[in-house]
């Protein structure tokens, strides 16, 4: 097989993997200029958040396990392909002079051993840095079960490392990827997490020791595979962040590719669900919320036509209105339609007076979706209402469904 159908075989294979991302989306090319559609670049930031484009791509996708829900599952009929560690570096090499690319998301299926793909992943990463002298963005995945040794070798190399979780309990792995354990997931985790919080006390010490998974590491989580609530995948997203430091935790709608009688009954990808569960994580992540303030277990599951803090805001209505001129900035966080810029514009303006609705436009501060949860200068603007039902119905558009999707401010949007 030569390396061009390799390339076509094993770019396919990778687009299932979003830890790195973004990766294809649908928008097709009828006769104008570039394509979104096919697999094999995507998108990621870097450690000083510049956005890179990456060369994505499996080291094979042949795989001695059996996971469920994925296409690349030993029992699978496919095509497999293989590449060498020198046709992934002169690929990565090529496309990276001709501008295509600034780096390298690789990942793999099992082949032999955890250990044994490992070794191979190191390879090309060796090859990129010494042969090639290659100093561009690379993400590669470590295997769950390799050692210890291997996670350290790759991470002095590579920029961000990632293990997928996949599923938020040990009981739905168990099911679906029996090859698999949740000790061999978080384990690693785990080892990078304290072997970053040690390289940065080294490398106070010592200025020239190799910086170790300098972007951090990050994981993804399956939406809809397993049996499990919105509230039982964010309190083990919440859990990953507080406990290993994840920079991001990727969420992937099942997508039913495989053959398999256990996901057999799914039919469609639960694509608003995968939005309403990342929009929770940016909550957690930017805006100070747990995951049991959006959730709890008499309703585990978010309301998908409402937008996860207007939701939060309209069953806690008891907490607004808020005063603007004296709310903090972590009340203030929690208005709907305010985000960090126009909180952090209202705490530094009314500094120097009490604010009114007109220093709030003379701001650039819109109070249109946050009008029914806040006073300025005792001043409320917002609709009477009787009940959480009457509120809700008011703020629906003509889908029935209620959007803070903007949140204000440039680096408010709240995906
Ligand atoms: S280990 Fe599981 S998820 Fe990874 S490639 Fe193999 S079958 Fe797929």
């Amino acid at each position: 097989m030569d390396i061009i159908e390799k390339l076509q075989i094993l770019t396919d294979a990778a687009k299932y993997d979003v830890s790195c991302s973004s990766s294809n989306s649908s928008r097709k090319n009828k006769g104008g200029l570039g394509s979104a559609d096919p697999a094999g670049i995507c998108h990621s930031w870097s450690e000083d958040g510049r956005c890179i484009s990456l060369l994505k791509i499996l080291f094979t996708n042949k795989c001695i396990y059996n996971c469920d829900y994925c296409i690349n599952r030993r029992e699978n009929l496919q095509k497999r392909a293989e590449f060498s560690p020198e046709e992934v570096a002169y690929l990565t090499i090529n496309f990276y002079k001709r501008n295509y690319i600034e780096g390298l998301f690789l990942s793999s299926g099992v082949i032999r051993s955890p250990d044994y793909t490992m070794e191979r992943l190191i390879e090309v990463a060796k090859i990129l840095r010494f042969k090639e002298n290659f100093n561009g963005y690379i993400h590669m995945k470590s295997i769950p079960g390799c050692s210890e040794e291997l996670i350290k070798e790759l991470g002095n190399l590579v920029d961000r490392m990632s293990i997928n979780i996949e599923l938020p309990t040990s009981r739905s792995l168990a099911l679906l990827a029996p090859d698999k354990s949740y000790n061999k997931i978080l384990s690693p985790m785990k080892y990078i997490s304290e072997e970053s919080e040690k390289n940065i006390s080294d490398r106070r010490k010592y200025k020239n020791a190799p910086k170790f998974v300098r972007a951090g590491q990050t994981t993804q989580m399956i939406v809809g595979a397993a049996d499990e609530s919105d509230l039982t995948i964010i309190d083990r997203a919440e859990k990953l962040y507080n406990a290993f430091k994840m920079k991001r935790v990727y969420y992937s709608a099942f997508i039913p590719v495989s053959t398999s009688t256990l996901t057999a009954k799914i039919k469609t990808p639960p694509l608003l669900r995968e939005h309403r569960i990342y929009q929770a994580d940016f909550l957690m992540r930017f805006y100070g919320f747990h995951s049991n303030d959006l959730l709890d277990l008499s309703n585990p599951y978010f309301d998908l036509k409402l937008d996860p803090k207007i939701n939060w805001a309209i069953e806690h209505i008891e907490r607004f209105p808020i005063e603007i001129n004296r709310a903090t900035y972590e009340e203030l966080l929690k208005v709907p339609g305010f985000g960090r810029t126009y909180a952090k514009r209202i705490i530094n303006s009314r500094k120097f007076a009490a604010l009114s609705y007109d220093d709030l436009r003379l701001l650039k501060i819109s109070t249109k979706r946050a009008a029914n949860f806040i006073t300025v200068g005792g001043v409320y603007r917002g609709i009477n209402f009787s009940s959480k039902e009457g509120l809700k119905f008011h703020l629906k558009d003509n889908n029935g469904f209620v959007q803070m999707d903007f949140l204000g401010g440039r680096d408010e949007l709240y995906i």
